[in-house]
């Protein structure tokens, strides 16, 4: 029986997402020239503004919000022992199994999670509870032999060749790897980082140090993780080659439970204020942890495609440190003057950290923001609207300015106002076309003002501001649009919801 493979790219909201994303400029597959390159995306001349623009807002609640909480930009490439220490080079890995006949490479939970919603969508709920269940014990025993018996017994078919014609299940490492220096060889193999994480754990002392950090404190990065993910579908969701944003906070031995719960909360609560809904998200405790946690929690966003992991937040205990302070041979002690008790003014702290993706988080916001209303026009027509709603703060394009006509000296004026704001706002200007396919062009990107020169404005100095939302147009003095529209765009009003 085939299986359900593709059911994300199936569902039509999502693909009506993934068919905007590509139309209006936010995102583009990879070389597509040359029919593209799996799970690897490129964004485009808007999407490259939205993504600064989640990244900075990130980057800005953790460090300059939390005045403990400073930023670093570490290398991609790192010592290769760094991946020995984390346990990225035994442990970073997938149980795989590949169909001989397709060929086709597939994780193994994956293949059977599908299984199970094929059966939940033939009412046999707890024969997919079952068959979860077992998987997860046989996961979490490492029993590959068992996972090859469970997918035989379950008659699970490769959805392309539609056989149950299996290899046995192995372990893949997610990891790439390249050489380094002019001679190939063994030890010259370096890895292209998994996860931004380690460049933070390396540099623990010397932030410390040259910051005169005092625990807790915290250390902030955004940058590229590269994986060889498996599954190579779901757009954005899950690509090779990723942006994390990341932050590990150092805390006392015995006070990491405290500072999880926290986190745990504070994150969510910059989820609810960037705009996504509460009844849109909601955590989900890790059953198994990893070998490096003594909690871990995730907060999932309901994706068109069901809920998903949007962020991770994870108790990393010192595992990190003390693994580094071993193969590096250099100490990760920090020195705690504020403790009385003399034996335990030394320790390794332990590290709470928090980690999302920059692109699923794009995802989870384009998304949110695509919607469609449906009202009756002047001439009693049912129309369909669409736009992104996207919070101004974060919206690619703050304001467009149109002249109504190409003549008159409209345009001059209509320049003058793109002048005025163009330096405080990303601002467009355009004159060509109608206003109203102007403002439609302007709601597919989510901008959230629109500001039309007409003839009164030679007169009386005030142009019709259109809001993206209401589509209200009121009439405003050329003198306080600065101010209307930075009062509405500030990052501000996202903070003063974290406190
Ligand atoms: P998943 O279970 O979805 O593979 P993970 O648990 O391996 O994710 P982490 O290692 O905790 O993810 O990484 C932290 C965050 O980085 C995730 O919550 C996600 O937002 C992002 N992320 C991880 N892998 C990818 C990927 N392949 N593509 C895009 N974002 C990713």
């Amino acid at each position: 029986m085939a299986q359900k493979q593709n059911n994300q790219q199936e569902n039509p909201l999502f693909q009506k997402v993934v068919a905007h994303a590509k139309e209006y400029g936010f995102v583009f597959q990879s070389s597509e020239v040359y029919d593209g390159l799996q799970a690897v995306y490129d964004y485009g001349q808007i999407g490259v503004q939205l993504k600064n623009n989640i990244k900075q807002l990130w980057w800005k609640a953790m460090t300059q919000v939390n005045e403990n909480i400073v930023g670093i930009d570490a290398a991609i490439f790192m010592h290769p022992l760094v991946w020995k220490a984390s346990g990225h080079v035994d442990n970073f890995s997938d149980p795989m199994i590949d169909n001989k006949d397709s060929k086709k490479r597939y994780r193994v939970d994956h293949l059977i999670e599908e299984k199970a919603e094929v059966l939940k969508s033939e009412g046999k709920i707890q024969d997919a509870e079952n068959l979860l269940a077992q998987m997860d014990s046989l996961l979490a025993k490492e029993d590959f032999a068992g996972l090859y018996q469970l997918i035989i017994d379950q008659k699970i078919a490769c959805n392309i060749s539609n056989t149950i014609n299996w290899t046995e299940v192995r372990q893949f490492n997610l990891m790439f790897s390249t050489q380094m220096g002019a001679v190939a060889g063994e030890s010259d193999t370096i890895y292209l980082r998994p996860e931004t994480a380690q460049g933070i754990f390396v540099n623990f002392l010397n932030v410390q140090k040259t910051g005169r950090m005092k625990i807790p404190f915290g250390i902030a990065q955004i940058g590229k993780a590269f994986r060889n993910e498996i599954v190579a579908k779901q757009f954005i969701f899950r690509m090779r080659e990723f942006e994390q944003m990341e932050m590990q906070y150092f805390v006392r031995p015995g006070e990491e439970m405290q500072n999880y719960n926290h986190w745990k909360q504070k994150r969510m609560s910059f989820l609810h204020a960037i705009g996504l809904p509460a009844e849109k998200l909601r955590f989900h405790d890790h059953v198994k942890l990893a070998h490096y946690a003594n909690a871990a929690v995730d907060i999932e966003y309901e994706f068109p495609f069901g809920f998903k992991e949007l962020e991770g937040i994870h108790s990393r205990t010192d595992f990190d440190l003390t693994q580094h302070q071993a193969l590096s041979k250099t100490k990760m002690i920090y020195f705690d003057e504020e403790i009385q008790e003399k034996e335990k003014q030394r320790y390794v702290p332990y590290v709470v950290e928090t980690s999302i993706g920059a692109d699923r988080l794009f995802l989870a916001i384009l998304c949110n923001s695509y919607t469609e209303t449906t009202g009756v026009d002047a001439k009693g027509e049912e129309k369909t609207r669409l736009y992104l709603k996207l919070h101004p703060a974060i919206a690619p394009v703050k304001v467009a300015v149109f002249p109504l006509v190409k003549k008159d000296g409209l345009p001059e004026k209509a320049r003058e106002v793109f002048e005025e704001l163009r330096y405080d706002f990303d601002t467009i200007y355009e004159e060509k076309g109608a206003i109203g396919k102007n403002y439609t062009r302007m709601d597919m990107i989510g901008t959230p003002f629109c500001v039309t020169i007409d003839h009164d404005t030679l007169n009386d100095e005030a142009v019709t501001v259109r809001f993206r939302d209401t589509t209200e147009q009121v009439r405003i003095a050329i003198k306080d649009l600065k101010a209307l529209i930075a009062k509405e765009v500030s990052l501000k009003n996202i903070f003063d919801k974290l406190k």
